[in-house]
């Protein structure tokens, strides 16, 4: 009987980063690659594909071209392909819809033979079960074949040399509004507690509702609450907006501060002690946690518009106020929210008839590791303990996309980094450099490198300036 086939990687999850690792992996003929996941197809947050959204990165933030700009698998090769180029090309905007983007995702998906949809993987061992196996014994990777109904209709197991795990991040509900959400389940009467990434599907019933209250206050935030506006207003809803953050606060789109998207920055946060990362982390939400201004600066002149004539707009915005609990009311089928104002300490009752969390997404280590979990580094609150070229284990043969942005900052979730960083885990597998991989691409410094000599100054008095 043949030995069992071993791939040189397997990548697990197929959203844009596992997609884009899979694009420029198939170019490569000493790479055999296989890419498993669990959806029926590719679809990109299909819960907030709202009508006229666009991507916050540029169109070069496609899958591969920032790796390979001549790749045939390029957002301007998707648009000559379909026929768009020259529309795109008038419309003269950096900024693809996100719905085209999601079609470009399919399009690439749709051309590549290494990708296997309906596999949801529940398990990485190691094929000897002992730990003394040797390092670069294959890892076995099981998973459960699906069927569109998503029921288990088969079992596929894989061997690879190196795993890529692109499994992305999951929404985030803060502990009260997930106890509020399975009160809420319980009461059928009860309007939806959901968080954004379910928003599109529910949108009708969050307006039967009554009222509603988005929690939170990041792009996803403002996109819903602008995209419930108007009908909110025509048809009487009240629409209140909760953020705990002082301000409804603008993305920074400032072009020294984008040069924090780059491979340099990111040694320098990977380089700095975890403490000092965490405090980083929440100084530079601004980065890509806030508001794009445009969206801010329309939702004001929604607002304008809707109050023109002393018209009355169902609809109030606080911010700096915290959902401290919350509880379902059955008697009145309402949900009770209690806020908290952070500068005043005041604190009153909120009553609605649904909730949105904006509450973001956060990464944690997939239970499929825990069979190899003495392979794999964990720092002391137990998340994934990413070294700078993203290998979580000794070995370097387990490479993660975007579950890195504890250790590695604003790059992790960024599209336009994807192609960079899957040129990193590529020469690791291939012991080369397929892409050529830029080591500093911005013209600020980071950190305090020595004084660079003055033009026309000796070696030796380069370093005096300052005794002078
Ligand atoms: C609404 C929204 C808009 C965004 N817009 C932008 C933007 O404009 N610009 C930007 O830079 N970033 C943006 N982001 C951030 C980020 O780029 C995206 O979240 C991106 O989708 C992350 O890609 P990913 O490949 O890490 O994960 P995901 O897109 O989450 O994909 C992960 C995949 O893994 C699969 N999977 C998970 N577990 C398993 C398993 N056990 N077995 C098999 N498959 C599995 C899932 O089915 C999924 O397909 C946005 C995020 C959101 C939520």
């Amino acid at each position: 009987m043949s030995a069992p086939h071993v791939h040189d990687l397997v990548g697990i999850g197929i959203g844009p980063f596992g997609l884009g690792m899979a694009a420029l992996s198939e170019p490569l003929a000493d790479v055999d690659a296989i890419f498993l996941d669990q959806a029926s197809e590719f679809r990109w947050h299909p819960g907030m594909m709202l009508e006229g959204a666009t991507i916050q990165v540029p169109f070069l933030a496609d899958l591969v071209t920032m790796a390979d700009p001549t790749s045939p698998y390029s957002f301007l090769a998707f648009l000559k392909a379909t026929g768009r180029l020259y529309p795109f090309y008038i419309r003269e905007s950096f900024y693809p819809l996100r719905s085209e983007y999601d079609a470009y995702c399919r399009w690439v998906a749709e051309r590549l033979e290494s990708l296997r949809w309906r596999r949801r993987v529940v398990a990485v061992e190691r094929e000897a079960d002992d730990t003394a196996a040797s390092a670069d014994e294959p890892f076995l990777v099981t998973a459960e074949v699906l069927d569109a109904a998503g029921a288990v209709i088969g079992i596929e197991q894989h061997r690879g040399r190196h795993l890529v795990l692109g499994v992305g991040t999951d929404p985030e509900l803060p502990p009260s509004l997930r106890e509020l959400a399975a009160q809420a389940g319980a009461d059928p009467s009860a309007g939806p507690v959901l968080h954004t990434a379910d928003y599109l599907p529910a949108r009708e019933s969050l307006l039967a509702a009554g009222s509603i209250t988005i929690v939170g206050s990041g792009q996803s935030a403002a996109e819903v609450y602008r995209d419930l506006l108007d009908e909110a207003t025509t048809r009487g809803v009240q629409l209140d907006w909760v953020t705990r953050s002082t301000r409804f606060f603008p993305m920074e789109y400032t072009k020294l501060s984008l040069e924090l998207t780059s491979p340099e920055y990111t040694d320098h946060y990977r380089g700095l002690p975890e403490e000092l990362r965490e405090q980083l982390g929440r100084e530079q939400r601004g980065l890509y946690k806030g508001i794009s201004g445009d969206l801010i600066d329309d939702i004001h002149e929604a607002l304008y518009r809707l109050s023109q004539g002393g018209r009355e707009v169902p609809t109030t915005l606080l911010s700096d106020v915290a959902v401290t609990a919350a509880r379902h009311d059955a008697a009145t089928g309402e949900h009770v929210l209690t806020l908290r104002h952070g500068q005043l300490g005041t604190q009153r009752e909120h009553r609605t008839g649904a909730v949105i969390a904006a509450t973001g997404y956060l990464s944690s280590p997939p239970a499929f590791l825990d069979p190899i979990a003495e392979r794999i580094r964990f720092d002391a609150r137990g998340r994934l303990d990413v070294s700078r070229d993203y290998t979580v284990d000794a070995a370097g043969r387990i490479h993660v996309l975007n579950a890195e942005e504890h250790t590695h900052g604003v790059t992790a979730p960024d599209l336009g980094f994807g192609p960079w960083r899957a040129s990193v885990v590529l020469a690791a597998i291939t012991g080369r450099e397929p892409y050529p991989i830029e080591q500093s691409i911005a013209f600020q410094s980071f950190g305090l490198p020595p004084q660079p000599a003055r033009p026309g100054a000796t070696p030796a008095t380069a370093g005096s300036a300052t005794s002078r």
